[in-house]
């Protein structure tokens, strides 16, 4: 639940202004205030609104006693003062020496003496003397607490579920219709999730009201927790509730809340020494996809709510086919994934990078592998963001490191050369509290000298924020691991940073070097890189090396090292030691 207090009426608030102050002008004249009178006081005790009497110079001369009542102040606190002085500091009231010209506000938030504020309704008035000059100002005001409290009470009935304190759907659909003009101003992307529970007129029918109304307290709270502050959920009535989602990047991403959901609201409820289990059926309906309205997206989410009772319940499904199929799918990748590193499906594949100079091997390339048990190889391209999407990346590119490091040992067991093994990481890993922990584990456990592991990071992993990647660069290389950046040219650098960076190795992304020979402009911005990692001192790597003339073309430009089809395709590590077996 969240945003409750934006959408309430606000408790102490200025409205409007009255106009200039009405004068009264010969009904009070001879009422001395300052000798006071004993009419004077009379009224003064009687009246149930707080009264200030100012003089001409706006200096409170006489307060009724329900002034007090309501302020806490005494005369000896306010005699003498400005009345601007009861007005609280963050009320829109004009500074005091406008009062008595520019008119005050027809209401106010004041100040009583405790500090607490209160709103207040003003009505004010001035004496004048037979001159024409202002001798007093008088100023009516009532305290306005009760009446807003009531009002906030009978708002929150009107718009809060009163079983579970949920926003009620009039709220909902008001936020709805406030996210949606919102969305088509930014082209954002809105959710409504309808959640419906299934076979809960059992769970009422069998074992009564009561259950089933904390059944429902239970669910909703649930439901709330499960959603961001910024997401409203609502109870529609009966067993359902909405969610409506304003901030989602990609339609994709409801599919993974719906699934938190589905998660929240099926753990057994324990009740009375039973447990209870209730599942849901949930329908998506999606902005800008399906409907541009509010109403109108609800009965797409309750259309796709009622396809999932009808596909047997306790799943999710969005409206249209086509993305149900795609959201499925993703899920089903995500899922294989995650039981991918138990069943032994991942492998690495390490592909050599050269110098160009005498062909010598100067490192391998860790690549990651994915073979599903029973299914065709799954390429990095099309898992490699589903796993950065879910977070699993960080628990993979574990796996990945530490196989790197355990064949490295091992070819070093077995008399390799030192060449480097380098290591794909990903931002989630990279910017884990406990990276620098997982990777001198790993360099340690299977003893790796200095300067064979290299970690390949992307530019745009360092530029999100310089200041600390830099730290932590300057710590791992300190700890002898080489650092190099991947795909360079393709995202955002700052050269003041990289110059600073502890940076070894630039990668020349491939999209650059593939048409090295043909395209001018690829030309132009590889020689610009190879020129830009020279003066920093940095060794440059040119990826997607596919034939012998973009070698040559390389060599040519200054290019030092090479990596590509044309000098050896990603292989397992025994065919590694293998091509570098007839090399030799
Ligand atoms: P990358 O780091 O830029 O890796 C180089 C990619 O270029 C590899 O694709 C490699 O097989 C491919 N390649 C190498 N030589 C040639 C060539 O001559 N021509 C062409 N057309 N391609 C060539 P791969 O193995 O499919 O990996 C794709 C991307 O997936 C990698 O790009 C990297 O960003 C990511 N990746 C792979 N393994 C890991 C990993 O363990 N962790 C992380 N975080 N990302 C990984
Ligand atoms: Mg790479
Ligand atoms: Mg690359």
């Amino acid at each position: 639940m969240s945003g409750h207090q934006a959408d309430e009426p606000n408790r102490c608030e200025s409205r409007g202004t009255s106009r200039r102050p009405r004068s009264i002008r010969p009904a009070v004249e001879g009422l001395s205030v300052e000798n006071g009178t004993p009419i004077l006081h009379e009224l003064l005790a009687s009246l149930h609104e707080g009264v200030v009497i100012a003089d001409g110079d706006c200096r409170i001369v006489a307060i009724s006693e329900a002034f007090t009542a309501i302020t806490g102040y005494s005369s000896e606190d306010v005699v003498g003062r400005h009345p601007a002085c009861l007005a609280a500091d963050r009320c829109a009231v004009p500074p005091a020496d406008d009062w008595p010209n520019g008119g005050i506000p027809s209401e106010m938030c004041g100040r009583r003496k405790d500090g607490t504020p209160f709103p207040a309704r003003l009505k004010a008035a001035e004496v004048r003397g037979g001159d024409g000059r202002v001798t007093h100002r008088i100023i009516v005001f009532s305290d306005l607490t009760e009446d807003r409290e009531k009002e906030r009470l009978i708002w929150r009935l009107a718009h809060y579920d009163r079983l579970t304190d949920l926003p009620n759907y009039t709220l909902l659909l008001d936020r709805l219709k406030m996210l949606l003009a919102a969305a088509k101003r930014e082209d954002g992307v809105v959710a409504a999730v309808v959640i419906d529970l299934d076979h809960f007129k059992t769970i009422n029918d069998s074992l009564g009201h009561a259950v089933g109304d904390e059944v429902l307290r239970v669910t909703a709270r649930r439901i709330a927790d499960a959603v961001l502050a910024t997401d409203t959920a609502a109870r529609r009535g009966g067993d359902q509730f909405i969610v409506v989602l304003p901030h989602l990047r990609t339609a994709d991403d409801a599919a993974t809340v719906a699934e938190n959901l589905m998660q929240a609201v099926a753990q057994p409820i324990a009740l009375d020494n039973q447990r209870i289990s209730v599942t849901p059926s949930i329908g998506i309906g999606l902005y800008p996809d399906n409907h541009g309205e509010a109403e109108g997206l609800i009965r797409c989410a309750d259309a796709a709510m009622c396809h999932a009772k009808g596909l047997g319940r306790n799943s999710f499904q969005y409206f249209t086919p086509a993305m149900n199929t795609r959201a499925q799918e993703r899920l089903a990748l995500e899922s294989a994934l995650r039981n991918g590193i138990a069943r032994n499906e991942f492998s690495l594949h390490y592909q050599p990078q050269v110098r160009i100079g005498d062909g010598a091997l100067v490192g391998v390339e860790a690549l990651l592998r994915w073979q599903p048990r029973g299914g065709a190889a799954v390429p990095p391209a099309k898992f490699i963001p589903v796993a950065e999407d879910c977070g699993f990346i960080v628990e993979l590119g574990e796996w990945v490191l530490r196989e790197a490091c355990r064949q490295r040992g091992r070819w070093t067991g077995m008399g390799f050369p030192d060449f480097t093994v380098a290591v794909n990481c990903s931002a989630l890993q990279f910017r884990q509290q406990n990276f620098i922990e997982k990777v001198l584990g790993a360099v340690a456990e299977f003893g790796l000298s200095a300067g064979t592991l290299e970690l390949e990071l992307t530019e745009s992993i360092m530029m999100v924020n310089p200041e600390s990647a830099g730290r932590l660069l300057h710590d791992l290389t300190a700890a002898g691991i080489a650092i190099a950046i991947d795909d360079f040219g393709t995202g955002y650098s700052s050269l003041a940073y990289l110059k600073r960076l502890p940076v070894g190795r630039l990668k020349i992304d491939a999209s650059f070097v593939r048409q090295l020979g043909t395209d001018p402009t690829d030309h132009a911005i590889v020689s610009a890189i190879i020129a830009l990692g020279k003066s920093l001192k940095l060794e440059l790597v040119a990826e997607g090396v596919e034939n012998a003339m973009l070698l040559e073309t390389l060599a040519g430009l200054g290019c030092t090292v090479a990596q590509g089809y044309h000098i050896c395709h990603p292989v397992d590590a025994s065919d590694l030691e293998d091509w570098i077996a007839r090399r030799s």
